[in-house]
């Protein structure tokens, strides 16, 4: 089957219907088989009418009592009115501007409705369902697809497309991307079964098995890629350091380094006076001191005589990590200097023309570093923190921009070794898995909509004390990113054992109730869909103490550190994964002062989700709970660090994640990476 067809040799696709398909990035047939559901209608799911509540949204099964009438209204407005009825009640059914269904709906016949039932009185209304006729010779799909849509496309005009696709016999040969080998011998099904049954399953088994091919086949993409991606160049060139002692270094530093410390830099050392460059992930919890363990790096690499490149991924973190290393390096005799796009561009140029002149020993900056005028006169060492921020484009740029200099790659987010070498294939492993002494504990609570006034007055009782407060929400605005998700479809990325939909509290929404309820104190937001600016400009405010309370999505940057923080709030915490809560957690407890973390969420206490918050409340360990993330929730979370939870896509590094996210098998993810292996030996 031809899947690269435009999507314009479809039957009733024209230049409009294209144009608007194209902004799905539906451009061809292949494109168009690959536009995945986000969720289904379980229309089979029949509640008779009178026991729906008011302002449910479900299937009815209704017969028609009366003939349609329709009534003209201001405007060219219609209205259609129909009586019908089941078992248990009658109701009448109205339309707006759908005149034709007067010739459509016949008395005594019987149809399917989909849509919001409202009782008004003793009457009860659905208006503008959505319906399908029953007939003998065919029975209804037990589940309808609900698909993103955009302006000129309606879900039931991709269905029909989809159906006139998927009934091709051709589609019998579109190309398979797992081998018929690796998909009988780990019982998947062919793609071709398995878009339909996506598209149109017929009942939750049938849905499971398509959604598990789709995993599997991401999962084992995933991994042939990350086999080749992070394939170590042929050793052509390293630049050579020698071991030398750290002591000058350590005598700047204030502390005893922890023996993870020690370790993870004698592992560094090793890599970097070796004969081939390093390329070591240091993995450590947030504030297990990874920066000092980069500083000794760098150290290593400037008494060599080489420059060192340090990146972060957003402006605000490259300002904090120049504030330690500047005085630092400076102290030791090399010449160190920021460059991020807040510069002038005279200034930029200025420290480019020094970096290339080699007058310049450290660089501390965004990604920006790695454009094509970022030249170096001797890069010997790149150290990139918050390695899952960082595109796998951006890696080739480095990887050519740094012949030979070794990479130090860190990343605060704790994950299980074995996870850790799917996702990073060939990167050696470092983890700093131990914290400094006297590192306080953030006392964590679960806490439920009762203590909502309690939790209020503890937010007071900070911010009187001078401190500062994080809330973190689930979604951005109210009602918008979950506008179909209203408890009456099945999300696509549901699990077995998926929290209940509870309602989601927004940043935007809750941030205009807390400045309300707290006119005296600072309140901002910060979510995802701002410009990067504005969030820096946010970000910046919060650090210099001028914002009391922060509402944000979890965009807040991980590696932000505020010591003056002293309480964590996550509100709907049933959304998000253990370790991703952990992480939040570890915004706050930077300072003196003692901290908290509170989990909000309207969970029964007695459900599975309690009892994940419960694994949080009493362990304080990142890879432990990490562990008992990957045996709960399974591997998905981990591709899914940066994301908001089960939100549209994912990205990771340059594949768009659609399914990985979901899966809640271990064992469905080891074989795809033991079938990934058996490919690329084979
Ligand atoms: P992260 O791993 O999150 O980047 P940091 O490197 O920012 O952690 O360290 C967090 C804090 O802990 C910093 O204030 C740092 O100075 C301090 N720190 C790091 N290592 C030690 C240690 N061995 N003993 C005491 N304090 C330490
Ligand atoms: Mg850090």
């Amino acid at each position: 089957m031809e899947t690269q067809k435009p999507i314009t040799s479809l039957p009733g696709v024209g230049k409009v219907r294209a144009e608007a398909l194209a902004r799905l990035g539906i451009e061809t047939t292949g494109d168009l088989l690959r536009h995945f559901p986000r969720a289904y209608q379980h229309r089979g799911n029949v509640t008779p009418i009178a026991s729906a509540e008011h302002g449910q949204i479900c299937s009815t099964m209704l017969t028609i009592g009366t003939h349609p009438h329709t009534a003209r209204l201001r405007g060219r407005m219609t209205l259609t009115k129909v009586t019908a009825f089941d078992e248990s009640a009658r109701c009448t059914l109205s339309f707006f501007n759908q005149e034709y269904l007067g010739n459509v709906f016949k008395v005594g016949q019987t149809y399917r409705f989909w849509g919001k039932v409202e009782h008004r009185g003793t009457s009860i209304t659905l208006t503008s369902p959505q319906w399908e006729v029953c007939r003998e010779d065919r029975q209804l799909p037990e589940f309808v697809a609900v698909y993103p849509l955009t302006a000129g496309i309606t879900g039931k005009m991709l269905s029909e497309m989809l159906v006139g696709v998927l009934s091709n016999p051709e589609i019998q040969n579109i190309h398979d991307p797992i081998p018929e080998r690796v998909r009988e011998k780990y019982d998947l099904l062919p793609l071709a079964q398995a878009l339909r049954d996506i598209h149109a399953p017929c009942d939750y088994a049938v849905l499971d098995r398509a959604r598990r091919r789709f995993i599997f086949e991401e999962l084992y993409l995933f991994c042939l890629a990350a086999q080749q991606d992070n394939a170590r160049p042929a050793a052509e060139k390293v630049q050579k350091i020698s071991a030398v002692s750290l002591a000058p270094l350590f005598d700047k530093i204030g502390f005893t380094l922890t023996q993870a410390q020690q370790r993870v830099i004698a592992e560094i050392s090793g890599d970097m006076t070796g004969d081939r460059p390093m390329m070591r992930l240091l993995s450590g919890d947030v504030g297990s001191g990874k920066t000092v363990v980069a500083a000794a790096a760098a150290y290593l690499a400037l008494r060599s005589g080489y420059q060192v490149a340090i990146m972060a991924p957003t402006e605000i973190l490259a300002t904090q990590h120049a504030a330690y290393f500047t005085p630092l390096f400076e102290e030791l005799g090399y010449r160190t200097h920021l460059l991020t796009g807040a510069l002038t561009p005279k200034q930029k140029e200025a420290v480019r023309h020094a970096c290339r002149e080699g007058e310049l020993d450290v660089v501390v900056g965004t990604h920006a570093l790695l454009t094509d005028d970022t030249v170096f006169a001797n890069l010997g060492l790149v150290v990139t923190d918050e390695l899952h921020r960082f595109g796998v484009r951006q890696k080739a740029v480095l990887a050519e921009k740094t012949e030979g200099a070794h990479v130090l790659y860190m990343s605060a987010t704790p994950i299980p070794r074995t996870m850790a070498h799917i996702m990073y294939g060939s990167l050696d492993i470092s983890q700093i898995d131990q914290m400094p002494v006297g590192r306080q504990r953030v006392d964590t609570f679960a806490v439920n909509e009762n203590y909502r006034q309690r939790l209020l007055a503890f937010v007071a009782k900070q911010v009187e004390d001078g401190r500062q407060v994080y809330v973190v929400c689930p979604s951005v605005e109210d009602k918008e990113d979950f506008a179909e998700d209203d408890g009456s479809t099945v999300p696509m990325d549901f699990r077995g054992h998926a929290p209940p939909q509870l309602p989601l509290r927004s940043a935007v929404g809750y941030a205009a109730e807390l400045q309300q309820h707290f006119p005296d104190y600072t309140v901002a937001f910060v979510h995802g869909k701002m410009k990067s600016e504005e969030k820096d400009t946010v970000m910046r405010r919060f650090y210099a103490g001028e914002v009391d309370i922060l509402v944000s999505t979890t965009v807040i940057e991980v590696g932000v550190n505020v010591p003056n923080a002293t309480l964590m709030i996550v509100e709907n915490a049933e959304r998000f994964g253990l370790s991703q809560l952990h992480q939040l957690r570890g915004r706050v407890g930077r300072g003196d002062a003692k901290s908290y973390c509170v989990l909000v969420s309207d969970v029964q206490a007695d459900s599975p989700a309690h009892a994940r918050l419960n694994v949080l409340c009493n362990n304080y360990d990142g890879y432990a709970i990490a562990e008992q993330d990957l045996a709960q929730r399974g591997p998905g979370d981990f591709f899914a660090v940066s994301g908001g939870m089960g939100l549209g896509e994912r990205q990771h590094g340059s594949a768009t994640l659609r399914f990985a996210g979901m899966c809640d098998d271990v064992t469905l993810l080891e074989q795809a990476v033991e079938a990934a292996k058996e490919t690329v030996l084979s």
